[in-house]
């Protein structure tokens, strides 16, 4: 396909600007001079994997080497995709316009369980065998990592290597092998068991699964020497980790247009739904010297006037007031603001609203995530009612009429009561807004509440814990709806058809590989799209292959079951998370890791909060 054809047939689509390529920051390379092709997918659209940090980082990590030309795909949005098909056009990487199956390697980010078929569906587009088993030689290598790599058996008969952790080190020892062996002659298979050596580095094909008459494993057989645990791999020193000095700047708007600096990784906090609380373990930060540098830097390569300071709780973070200090010398006259995308409501201090109302000028997000103290000691979410309301009030009292609240739905031990709780924590926040003398004069109050459907993820406390149905969580809807009184308080919500198919991927086995390569055969993709999303069409997959949704939702586990990712090892160990568990049921909360270490098993890797002094 020329160039000229393909504007031709961009000019048709409703964006042009997801699938031109070339914009300031993109990496451009002479082909006949580099030795390792590497296309990095994002299963989403291209606003969405834009906007993602991690990619970010790996695309200019590996562009840094001279030898290797990492470019970018994303998902066609559909009108593309039937353009594709009706010109015979392979799905292509932004940067050659080359079609996919002419990499080397083919890496894809798994941030959310509902992108599994898009991820089949690039391959398709982009004339990639599907089967690990189909691609035979070392061309086409497909690799992925992220938090969905921790359980990626769903999809584990389609990729031939998972990156389990952080990518910066592993990536680059594998493409290395790669390199080595492709270059030596080597077959795919002894490729793979090599790379199999390299901690961090899962090979599906050499774990034979067996299960019992009852459904549930019986034995996760490694083969070949393969090792018995695959554990994950973390990056010790982040201040002398890579990071990106410039990003892509996109032509069109995307969901996060503006520069992020990552501030830390990991979170001391141990709320027991939260996956990326546990498999980033332990906290490891920047110093403040560092996130400066890198954040002025960045602003000033890509022209951005807002920078994010990116983390899973940046109010953790333990330099936050003097690292605003140090950003609020240039940001101000250089006109970028600051925002602070994750804060908690235990520790957001007068000061630090000072600080953040000359930063951010729009409404304050926190998350208590249930409504009753009792659940969000279940939850271990660490902060009472006091404080919510304290930080609300000092919110109005420093000018704000708009708070959001995140909660969820469906966590283990809920009851009805629970679920009113939250419709009547809103209202208490207006009452208390409106019996404030001191509040904004002539306004008037928003609390904004915004209620998820709970999944069960591995690797947390509650990944033993049976998810609700699709009626019970409908049930439950009707009754925050039906006990919410005032206008002043908004309610909004996910679908929950979408959640189950999530629940089922999040904590599914290698039965699912059929069912996802049938659903893609019946048309489904862009899941967690609402207008695209099809739930007959994934229960006819199911029924089509034999397999029952229900059981890897509907069921409590057994402390002894062996599940799907006991093989890989996360570094929390299960003793921890089964005693996580058994407080959760006893609604006992558990300190966080500065306050008390709890010996979560993430100090193997003695780093970080682990080896901080108390
Ligand atoms: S070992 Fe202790 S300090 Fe380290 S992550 Fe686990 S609980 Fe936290």
């Amino acid at each position: 396909m020329t160039e000229e054809k393909l504007e031709q047939l961009l000019l048709s689509v409703q964006k042009p600007g997801r699938y031109a390529g070339n914009e300031q920051g993109s990496v451009i390379k002479d082909k006949s001079k580099v030795d390792v092709r590497f296309a990095f997918c994002f299963p989403d659209t291209y606003e969405v994997g834009m906007s993602h940090l991690g990619m970010k980082i790996l695309y200019s990590q590996f562009n840094s080497k001279d030898h290797i030309w990492c470019e970018r795909v994303f998902a066609p949005w559909v009108d593309f995709e039937e353009v594709m098909r009706k010109n015979d056009m392979p799905l292509f990487a932004l940067e050659s316009h080359d079609p996919l199956y002419e990499f080397d390697i083919i890496g894809f980010t798994l941030q959310y369980e509902l992108c599994y078929t898009n991820v089949l569906n690039m391959l398709r587009l982009g004339r990639v065998p599907l089967l690990s088993k189909d691609r035979t030689s070392l061309k086409n290598l497909v690799v992925a990592g992220g938090p969905c790599a921790c359980n990626p058996e769903p999809i584990a008969d389609f990729v031939d290597v998972f990156f389990l952790g952080e990518g910066e080190e592993v990536d680059l020892e594998l493409i290395e092998l790669y390199r080595e062996c492709r270059d030596n002659g080597v077959s795919k298979e002894e490729f793979l068991r090599r790379a199999a050596e390299i901690e961090g580095c899962y090979v599906p094909a050499l774990y034979d699964i067996s299960y019992n008459e009852d459904k549930t494993i019986k034995a996760i057989t490694p083969k070949d020497g393969a090792p018995e645990k695959v554990q994950k791999r973390i990056i010790k020193d982040l201040d002398n980790c890579f990071y990106p000095e410039t990003f892509v700047t996109p032509f069109i708007e995307i969901i996060h247009d503006r520069a992020v600096q990552e501030v830390f990784r990991g979170c001391i906090r141990g709320c027991r739904f939260c996956q990326a609380g546990f498999i980033y373990r332990p906290v490891r930060e920047k110093s403040a010297e560092t996130v400066n540098r890198q954040a002025k830097c960045l602003c000033e390569n890509t022209g951005y006037e807002e920078i994010s300071l990116s983390s899973l709780s940046t109010s953790d973070y333990t330099q936050l007031e003097e690292l605003l200090g140090e950003m609020l010398d240039w940001s101000d006259s250089q006109k970028v603001s600051i925002s602070l995308p994750s804060l908690r409501v235990d520790n957001f201090s007068p000061e630090l609203l000072e600080k953040v109302k000359k930063i951010k000028k729009s409404g304050l997000t926190f998350a208590p995530e249930a409504g009753t103290q009792r659940l969000r000691d279940v939850i271990n979410k660490n902060v009472t009612e006091d404080e919510i309301m304290r930080t609300c009030y000092t919110a109005f009292k420093g000018g704000y009429t708009a708070v959001k609240l995140y909660f969820m739905l469906g966590l283990p031990t809920e009851t009805d009561e629970d679920l009113v709780g939250i419709t009547q924590l809103g209202q208490r926040i207006v009452n208390m807004f409106y019996e404030m003398p001191e509040r904004p004069k002539g306004k008037g109050v928003n609390v904004s509440i915004s209620v998820s459907t709970f999944v069960p993820k591995p690797f947390t406390p509650f990944q033993y814990e049976p998810q609700d149905g699709l009626s019970e969580v409908e049930r439950k809807q009707k009754l925050l709806v039906e006990s919410n009184t005032t206008k002043k308080v908004t309610l909004s919500w996910h679908d929950s058809k979408t959640s189950i198919l999530e629940g089922v991927f999040a904590r599914g086995d290698r039965r699912l590989c059929a069912v996802i390569a049938e659903a893609v055969k019946l048309g489904c993709k862009f899941d967690g799209w609402g207008e695209l999303f099809d739930y007959d069409k994934w229960m006819q997959a199911f029924k089509n292959c034999g397999v029952d949704p229900d059981f890897y939702n509907h069921r409590a586990r057994s402390f002894d079951e062996i599940l799907p990712w006991s093989h890989l090892d996360y570094c929390v160990s299960d003793e921890f998370l089964q005693r996580e568990n058994r407080l959760a049921h006893e609604a006992a909360t558990t300190p966080n890791c500065r306050q008390k270490c709890q010996n979560c098993g993430a100090n193997c890797f003695k780093e970080g909060v682990c080896i901080e002094k108390r």
